[in-house]
């Protein structure tokens, strides 16, 4: 069925802008799924249509909350990103609208990347094309492993063959940058099986490869039976990340953030927003903002959500006014998780003072422990420092 007029109309007010770097990243939670994965702890519930509607109804009045207080402004939008949960399973003429909406308070001429994140199973070729057509850019798909037995261990929906036949009709929909997910470390996993997936993946040649391990949180299906599940031990799931970073590395895919590689050009320039601490704001069930020091996240409960909206408040769950001290410390932390580390430059252009100031015996004590390496430009982890980088970041929180 052909769409109403303002479809069109979007496809010509939405023309991306590659060469403009200003302005705010925006993130929309989209929270159902056709399946909860037993690994899963996202904030996501199962899908119906209904449901689906509902909530894009409620999202866009949480926006229309929030820019009452900021009566005729418009912002530059920098990056959007709807994420989930699987957005994919949004049609077409949803996305259009919700993108029609968030134009009314977001100048989209400035905007250079617009991701969607997709299963396999959703992925349809008019419904992408269409996609394309109102803007989005970039796809991250969920592969997750191309080995089947694996997969239905995960709880997945699709198989392998659905991988490979999704991303074939992401190419013909017109997307040229295409980011796979991948996990490593799964269930009784060996380094082969992890370099197999890896391979295929490479294969495909996608732009961009997120390669992270499998970690089991508390409230999922794999929690209740970690013990049984053959998990491999640390030094195992180590020499997996070792190993991965090197058949990536081969293949042209530059690690630029612990579990992030891309082609040259393709850096996610939306999760390079959060760990450069640049402002976001989240919109949707559990999503998180921060802005001039400001963090908020969203409360994570659906009925609340809807309530607060209802209300006319905004759906806030968690509020906090960070100290300097916390923002520069939470600033290290997330620059610390790219592969170029903190710049000596960029701390003293956003803070006035240069982070051996703030942080000399924590970046000296560090170095000590070859943990990081430090040199006149700035600091970052060592490959020591990499594997253990979690207990790395809190020294300076
Ligand atoms: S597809 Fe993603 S968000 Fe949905 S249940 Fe699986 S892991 Fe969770």
């Amino acid at each position: 069925m052909p769409y109403p007029r303002k479809h069109f109309f979007l496809f010509f007010q939405l023309k991306v802008n590659r060469k403009n770097n200003t302005g705010i990243s925006v993130y929309l939670h989209i929270p159902f799924c056709l399946k909860k994965c037993n690994y899963c702890d996202f904030i996501s519930f199962d899908y119906s249509f209904g449901d689906l509607q509902k909530y894009l109804l409620y999202l866009k009045k949480e926006i229309d909350i929030l820019f009452s207080k900021f009566p005729a402004s418009r912002f530059s939008l920098k990056s959007l990103y709807l994420g989930g949960g699987t957005p994919s399973l949004m049609s077409a003429e949803l996305l259009s609208d919700l993108v029609e909406h968030l134009s009314k308070y977001f100048d989209f001429s400035t905007l250079i990347e617009f991701t969607i994140e997709a299963n396999p199973e959703t992925v349809e070729f008019d419904k992408f094309k269409e996609f394309r057509q109102f803007g989005v850019n970039r796809v991250s798909l969920g592969a997750q492993s191309f080995d089947d037995e694996l997969l239905k261990l995960l709880g997945r929906v699709h198989d392998s063959k659905k991988i490979y036949k999704s991303f074939e009709i992401l190419r013909k929909s017109g997307f040229d940058n295409i980011n796979l997910d991948l996990m490593f470390s799964l269930p009784e996993e060996t380094i082969e099986d992890v370099m197999f997936s890896l391979s295929e993946a490479i294969k495909l040649s996608p732009e961009h490869i997120s390669f992270y391990s499998l970690t089991i949180e508390r409230g999922t299906k794999f929690f209740k039976i970690r013990d049984s599940l053959g998990i491999p031990q640390e030094n195992e799931q180590a020499k997996h990340y070792k190993m991965g970073i090197k058949l990536l590395e081969g293949h042209g895919y530059k690690q630029y953030e612990i579990s992030n590689f891309s082609k040259e050009g393709f850096q996610s320039i939306h999760n390079l927003s959060y760990w450069l601490s640049f402002p976001y704001a989240g919109f949707g069930i559990a999503a998180g903002s921060f802005i001039s020091r400001i963090r908020r996240r969203n409360v994570l409960n659906l009925k609340s959500y809807y309530e607060k909206i209802d209300s006319g408040m905004l759906p806030i769950g968690l509020f906090e006014h960070l100290t300097e001290r916390r923002q520069k410390g939470e600033y290290i932390m997330m620059c610390l998780r790219l592969k170029g580390g903190c710049k000596n430059s960029l701390y003293y252009d956003r803070f006035g003072v240069f982070p051996v100031t703030d942080f000399g015996n924590e970046i000296s004590n560090l170095s000590k422990m070859k943990l990081l390496k430090a040199d006149k430009e700035g600091f970052s982890l060592t490959s020591k420092g990499l594997l253990i980088a979690n207990q790395v970041m809190e020294y300076f929180i």
